[in-house]
């Protein structure tokens, strides 16, 4: 400021001196009077002009720089530009931290949309945008009950109770395939929301198995438990000849093996779901497995069907197989009761250990029996799903055996292939991996 009145009077004085100096004595006075005048003039128009440029620099707001020089004008602008550098740089922050945060949300595994005080659109996720079907050029700023027009989400919306989510099917849910979607409105700031989405199909569908689950082993156990009960009360009531006892005591015998081996399905299944997966390293001989359950099965078919039935047992190749040896033996040894128990006495069943061309192997149980039609075929490792379910129970079925060999195949990294022609047979196989099947060594093979 100091430096402003300076040059101000500092010009006004040089120029009165020079007129003084440069003209008459006699105009002195009033040349030197009007110099003064004249030089404050200009000095106020140079000024008026450097405050323009600022001034204009400013209303066009352009990057590049103006020169102007020292002084009050030129600290002006040298402020100026060092604040709008501030802000700059406080605006690139700001929109850095607003683009983490919105990645971050990107990355949430749930959908995320972000709705202004009058419902808008003004943000989603890419998985808001797959549960809802947003376009995010199509659809921002749209109000979001426009495009979401589930009666369940509707009257959520107006109630306007966040407190609880709401349910709905997702864009994408047919009949055949339902997609189930929790949608949680959570209002923040000014009427604004963020509205999380949740697909929860596999929760639900998991809900659904267990609830059934529990019901089918409940009516499992309910029927034995109540012939049992009413043959109790029989022989507590009536007096009955010994023959009589012996028959009630036998089928009483009959229910109590049923329940016990429902039960010990169950642990089974319940123990491979919970178990660590069979060692890589541990090496089972097939022929002792295929061994063992020849005589299990003959066992079983005299018991069934009062001679035993043509089985036969064929190995190309004696190997060895690594994995759970009881797991194994439990495979075989359902697949071939199930043969034995559903092919009438008459009929043949043949078991086949092959070697295949990559390295692996493959276990066939191939039966003459009833077959199974083609729309049972998918679901028959379902736990308790039965074709033929009188002829399942009268032969001590329990309905959980092809559950137990999917997993124990699985486990094994084998796969279950069923192929059943109704009215001629059936073959079920699992087909090992290389990496689970070697040839058998010499000292094993003289053991076996
Ligand atoms: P279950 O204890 O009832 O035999 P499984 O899970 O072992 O239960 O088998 C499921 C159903 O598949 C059986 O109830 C039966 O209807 C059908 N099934 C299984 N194996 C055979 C087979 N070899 N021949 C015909 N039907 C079979």
């Amino acid at each position: 400021m100091v430096w402003r009145l300076l040059s101000f009077v500092g010009l006004q004085s040089v120029a009165a001196a020079l007129a003084w100096f440069l003209v008459e004595p006699a105009a002195r006075v009033l040349t030197a009077l009007l110099a003064a005048i004249g030089a404050g003039y200009l000095w106020l128009l140079f000024d008026a002009v450097r405050g323009m440029r600022l001034l204009n620099w400013l209303r066009r707001g352009e990057s590049t720089e103006v020169a102007l020089g020292a002084g009050l004008w030129g600290e002006a602008a040298d402020r100026m530009r060092r604040l709008l550098r501030t802000r700059e740089r406080q605006v690139v922050e700001g929109e850095g931290k607003l683009q983490d945060f919105l990645a971050a949300l990107q990355a949430s595994p749930n959908g995320v949309v972000l709705l202004d005080a009058q419902g808008r659109i003004e943000w989603f996720n890419q998985i808001a945008g797959e549960h809802f079907g947003f376009d995010a050029r199509r659809d921002l700023l749209q109000h979001f009950g426009n495009l979401v027009r589930d009666p369940a989400f509707a009257a959520y919306f107006s109630e306007r109770d966040f407190s609880h989510d709401v349910v709905m099917p997702g864009r994408d849910s047919t009949s055949a395939k339902p997609v189930r979607l929790s949608v949680h409105l959570h209002p923040y700031g000014e009427g604004r929301s963020l509205l999380l989405s949740r697909d929860i199909t596999a929760v639900e569908q998991a809900e659904a198995m267990r609830r059934d689950f529990v019901a089918n082993v409940s009516h499992e156990i309910r029927t034995p438990l109540t012939v049992l009960a009413g043959f109790v009360e029989t022989l507590q009531a009536l007096p009955l000849g010994e023959d009589d006892r012996q028959r009630y005591l036998g089928l009483m015998a009959q229910q109590a093996q049923r329940m016990q081996s429902l039960v010990n399905d169950l642990l089974t299944l319940s123990r491979l779901e919970g178990s660590p997966l069979p060692s890589v390293h541990d090496w089972v001989p097939v022929p002792a497995v295929l061994q063992a359950c020849e005589t299990e099965a003959l066992e079983l078919s005299r018991l069934l069907w009062g001679r035993a039935q043509d089985i036969v047992f064929e190995s190309d190749a004696p190997c060895e197989l690594a994995g759970s040896q009881p797991e194994l033996h439990s495979v075989v040894f359902n697949l071939v009761g199930n043969a034995v128990r559903y092919t009438p006495a008459d009929k043949s069943i043949r078991v086949r250990w092959q070697a295949l061309g990559h390295g692996g192997a493959v276990l066939s149980v191939e039966d003459t029996g009833p077959g199974i039609a083609p729309e049972h075929l998918p679901r028959l490792t379902e736990r308790f799903y039965r074709v033929d379910r009188s002829r399942s129970r009268d032969t001590g079925g329990t309905g959980l055996g092809l559950a137990i060999v999917k997993h124990v195949a699985q486990r094994h990294g084998a796969e279950l292939r069923i192929d059943s022609v109704p009215g001629r047979g059936s073959v079920f196989s699992i087909v090992f991996p290389a990496s689970r099947v070697r040839a058998m060594a010499e000292l094993s093979l003289a053991t076996v």
